[in-house]
């Protein structure tokens, strides 16, 4: 006997673990679970648990788990969440629509502003506070505002937040304005906020967070150890990524060169790195085997990656040659319908992040990619980061998209009900 049962909170009536009913059969009353008493109790217990814990001296955090990888003279000052320990996810639907059985999805979204931003910011907002920074400062898609304006709060130091007007997702600004940084809204795109930012910390001495801060860059690293060591360092065949500013893969080659170096791995997982089609910059430099830079007028709706003169491009060029990778592009219905399938699958993500998951299903198509690679596509944000993508997709009519889930309103009868539930089985 397990010993777990439901039992009625009004009447007492029992009924097994696995009775699917929500509501007491005799008294319609509310049912709640009651355990068998442990085998074990007390000190013994305390220590089981304590036992299942992930142990480690820096503070849980899935960044500052890697120390030595990331800023080893950091102590008392760190300013962390903690964030990081995202999951490998498996996922059946993700596999059969790119048709690779393989692959995982590292997902970034589940940090606690809900994107990867945060492994950097704990790090560079550690490092503002070492070198007794006073005011903070970043240019954003909306991510690094709302990563930046949580760890400001949490460090108790004033932020400025500077974001293109009109181009931001609802979730990320909400973030920013309510975790209080000062938001700018720049009447300009990415670009034009970056180098206001630079011009902001020559001039007024603000503390730059933006991912040109290389310390942004070592707690990025840590997506990648973390996923290494969630396969128990066996490397997979390939990592693919959304590539917007190109911070991000720097940060990804980095961590594998010195993941070889530091003999914590023996093979070197190639990169992929996927651009939206309307903002592509680096896969148009890639194409030439990087003879010269581009710059491009960006449009696309993963408002995350809508940049078109990405900073940390010398950076990731070298990620690329390095890790033998590849840059592609996509265009905005791929990202769209990759999203819906990521979303549909429970698991769900903000537009940029899909790039990665059609990105892979693409490379796999070109002949990039084989079938039976182990491939992990990162993540890169939340779901709920961008609702109005999602509202829009799935209540678009003519054509209505492949995947759309649009609600439908009905009147308070079972008839309606009936008549919902059999138009969607006849579908
Ligand atoms: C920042 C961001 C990216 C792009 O990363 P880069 O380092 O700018 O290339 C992709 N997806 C999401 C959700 C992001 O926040």
């Amino acid at each position: 006997m397990s010993g777990t049962r439901q039992r009625c909170a009004s009447c007492g009536h029992e009924l097994a673990e696995t009775d699917a009913q929500v509501r007491c059969p005799a008294c319609h009353g509310l049912l709640e679970i009651l355990h068998a008493r442990p085998a074990v109790t007390g000190a013994a217990l305390r220590a089981r648990f304590d036992g299942r814990r992930v142990e480690n001296a820096a503070r849980d955090s899935g960044v500052w788990r890697f120390l030595e990888a990331v800023l080893p003279t950091a102590a008392r000052e760190i300013v962390s969440y903690p964030e990081g320990n995202t999951p490998l996810l498996e996922c059946p639907a993700l596999a059969r629509w790119t048709g690779l059985p393989r692959l995982l999805l590292k997902h970034e979204g589940l940090n606690p502003t809900g994107s990867f931003k945060d492994r950097g910011m704990t790090v560079a907002v550690t490092q503002a506070r070492r070198v007794g920074a006073t005011a903070l400062a970043c240019a954003s898609t909306g991510n690094t505002g709302a990563s930046l304006a949580a760890y400001a709060g949490l460090a108790g130091l004033p932020a400025l937040v500077m974001v293109p007007q009109g181009q931001v997702a609802l979730g990320k600004l909400a973030q920013t304005i309510a975790y209080g940084a000062r938001t700018l809204l720049v009447r300009g795109n990415f670009d034009a906020c970056l180098d206001l930012a630079e011009q902001a910390r020559v001039r007024l001495g603000l503390y730059l967070l933006n991912s040109i801060n290389p310390f942004r860059i070592e707690g990025q690293k840590t997506i990648v150890l973390e996923l290494l060591q969630q396969l128990d360092w066996a490397a997979p065949d390939w990592i693919v990524l959304p590539a917007g500013n190109l911070g991000n893969t720097a940060a990804c080659g980095k961590a594998l060169a010195e993941a070889r170096d530091w003999g914590l791995i023996t093979d070197t997982p190639r990169l992929a790195a996927v651009q939206a089609a309307g903002a592509a910059p680096f896969a148009a430099s890639f194409r030439e085997r990087f003879a010269r830079r581009h710059r491009v007028e960006p449009r696309t709706v993963a408002s995350a990656i809508n940049i078109g003169n990405p900073a940390s491009y010398d950076r990731a060029v070298r990620a690329i040659r390095e890790t033998n990778g590849v840059v592609t592009a996509v265009t905005d219905a791929e990202i769209l319908e990759a999203k819906a399938v990521v979303d549909g699958a429970g698991v769900g993500c903000e537009p940029a992040s899909a790039a990665s998951v059609a990105g892979a299903r693409q490379l796999l198509r070109d002949g990039v990619i084989g079938r039976e690679q182990r491939v992990v596509a990162v993540l890169t944000g939340h779901l709920l980061k961008d609702p109005d993508s999602v509202t829009r997709y799935h209540q678009q009519a003519d054509p209505r998209p492949a995947y759309a889930n649009p609600p439908v309103e009905i009147g308070p009868t079972l008839g309606e009900v009936e008549r919902v539930l059999r138009s969607r089985d006849a579908r």
